[in-house]
């Protein structure tokens, strides 16, 4: 089997229907396409405790860094540039977005998860979903050690903190300090802590694989071949030593991590909701206190004692859904 660099993410793209039999890498791994854009990969002989990854990218189809992250460090498995000591999962989310360059095509994939897109069955993206839904259960269902997602992308717009995670919602499990350790490893600079369910692939992962399963937003989004992946270093070597089964260092730094929770939704109610934020406002400004955030005919969104932050302000959605989410600072329960 060929592999030349770029050759999985090609492979992905194709209109051609995947292979369904394994193959061997010129390193010795085996790879598998279990599904269009869905490449498993695992060493001979691995220890039944061994970790299992699933790293995902392009679920907004237009994400392109992610994409290009995951692609080259397929291809340095499969020359043997880089050693593999867990089972790992690369999914390539929405095909047809990412042949287009597009974020989706009718609805929004993360918003999918979670059995949400038995509710939009005339979607594209729909079935999709159900699909990587169906892969990443199977995926872990077999696994005896740990249970990691990350489901990687960038942001539409900058933020104040460049790169951040979301961690979904774990209803009564705790939060898991060693894996908080290992996102500050990738240069992550901050992380929202989800109090509510949500239809996110993380999510799904988190609440019906056990997975610790984070949402990453790495910066901003470029069209392919115009990204400077070095800003994107920290998550590719913390990938990398990973997959390669080398512990992270110890991540304890003299500087915590921030730790935000989402204190509200701003719902936009009507056609007069007005954002009464900059159109290029970053995620994570700070919100003076007693600033006017948003209206919406009777409604004020007013910001309270100084602390506060905008997170995915975006007043061009359609009324009924969220224009952005207001956040404070968090800490730990536990
Ligand atoms: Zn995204």
């Amino acid at each position: 089997m060929h592999t030349s660099p770029a050759h999985f993410l090609r492979q992905a793209l194709s209109a051609d229907a995947a292979p369904a039999s394994p193959f061997p890498l010129d390193s010795g791994l085996t790879a598998q396409w279990r599904a269009p854009g869905c490449l498993e990969i695992a060493p001979a002989g691995l220890a039944a405790d061994q970790d299992s990854v699933l790293l995902s990218c392009g679920v907004h189809g237009n994400e392109t860094a992610p994409i290009e992250v995951v692609d080259t460090i397929l291809n340095d498995l499969a020359s043997g540039r880089l050693p593999l000591r867990c089972r790992l999962l690369a999914l390539f989310g929405n095909l047809d977005a990412m042949r287009l360059g597009e974020r989706y095509l009718d609805y929004d994939m993360n918003r999918l998860f979670n059995g949400e897109h038995a509710r939009h069955p005339d979607a594209r993206e729909a079935a999709r979903a159900a699909l990587l839904e169906r892969e990443a259960a199977r995926f872990f269902e077999s696994a005896r050690g740990r249970r990691l997602h990350y489901d990687l992308h960038t942001a539409i717009r900058g933020s104040a903190f460049e790169k951040f995670a979301i961690y979904p919602f774990l209803h009564d499990r705790p939060h898991n300090r060693q894996q908080l350790g290992w996102l500050q490893s990738c240069q992550i600079e901050a992380v929202l802590l989800h109090s509510k369910p949500a239809n996110t692939f993380s999510y799904f992962t988190s609440r019906h694989c056990q997975a610790d399963a984070f949402t990453l937003e790495l910066g901003k989004a470029r069209p392919f071949g115009q990204n400077d992946l070095a800003r994107f270093d920290g998550i590719d070597l913390a990938l990398r030593r990973l997959l390669a089964g080398e512990d992270a260092p110890d991540a304890a730094s003299a500087r915590p991590l921030p730790l935000f929770r989402a204190k509200y939704d701003i719902i936009k109610r009507s056609e007069a909701f007005r954002l009464n934020l900059d159109e290029q406002v970053e995620n994570f400004t700070l919100l003076p206190d007693g600033c006017l955030i948003a209206e919406d005919g009777e409604e004020r969104y007013v910001a309270h004692g100084g602390a506060e932050r905008i997170l995915f302000p975006n007043p061009k959605v359609k009324p009924g859904l969220r224009a952005g989410i207001v956040v404070e600072p968090a800490k730990l329960d536990d």
